[in-house]
C-alpha cells in the first residue's frame, strides 16, 4: 500500500456537512460526486496533501444510511492508495482478510475499490483505492 488516500466520514446532511468543513479546513470542498450504484453523494476536500471524504446517503437502504443507524455519523472509512488493486486484493485474501467485493467497482474520485470487511480489521472498513488510468 503506498499511503491513506482519503478518510471517509459518514454524515446526514451533506450541505450542512458541506458548511461545517469548509470552516474547519477554511476551504470549500472541490467536488461533488455521486455513486448512483452504492447510493450514496460524497464531496472532497483537500488538507494539505491528503483528502477528507464526506458520505451522504440517497438510499434507504445504502450502505451509508445503515451505518448511520447503528453507529451514528462519524469517520466511516480509511481508504488506502495501491498500484495494483487486483493483486493487493490476491495478497490481502491469502492473508486471510475479507474482501467484500472481489472484483473492484468504479467508486468516486475516478478510482477503482475494493473494501475489507471490518470483521477482519478490528472493526475498520478498509477501501483499496487505484487510479483508473486512461
Ligand atoms: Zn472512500
Amino acid at each position: 500500500m503506498n499511503k491513506i488516500e482519503h478518510i471517509g466520514i459518514a454524515v446526514k446532511s451533506l450541505s450542512a456537512s458541506n458548511e461545517l468543513f469548509s470552516k474547519l479546513f477554511g476551504e470549500p470542498h472541490y467536488k461533488i460526486e455521486d455513486v448512483e450504484s452504492e447510493g450514496v453523494k460524497t464531496s472532497f476536500f483537500k488538507v494539505g496533501e491528503n483528502k477528507i471524504e464526506l458520505l451522504e446517503a440517497t438510499k434507504e437502504d445504502s450502505p451509508i444510511a445503515k451505518f448511520i443507524d447503528k453507529k451514528g455519523e462519524g469517520i466511516h472509512h480509511i481508504a488506502f492508495d495501491v498500484s495494483d488493486i487486483e493483486s493487493e486484493i490476491e495478497r490481502l485474501k491469502k492473508e486471510g482478510f475479507i474482501v467484500l467485493n472481489e472484483i473492484p467497482k468504479k467508486g468516486a474520485d475516478n478510482k477503482l475499490v475494493a473494501f475489507l470487511h471490518p470483521k477482519s480489521t478490528n472493526g475498520v472498513l478498509i477501501e483499496l483505492c487505484q487510479e483508473i488510468k486512461e
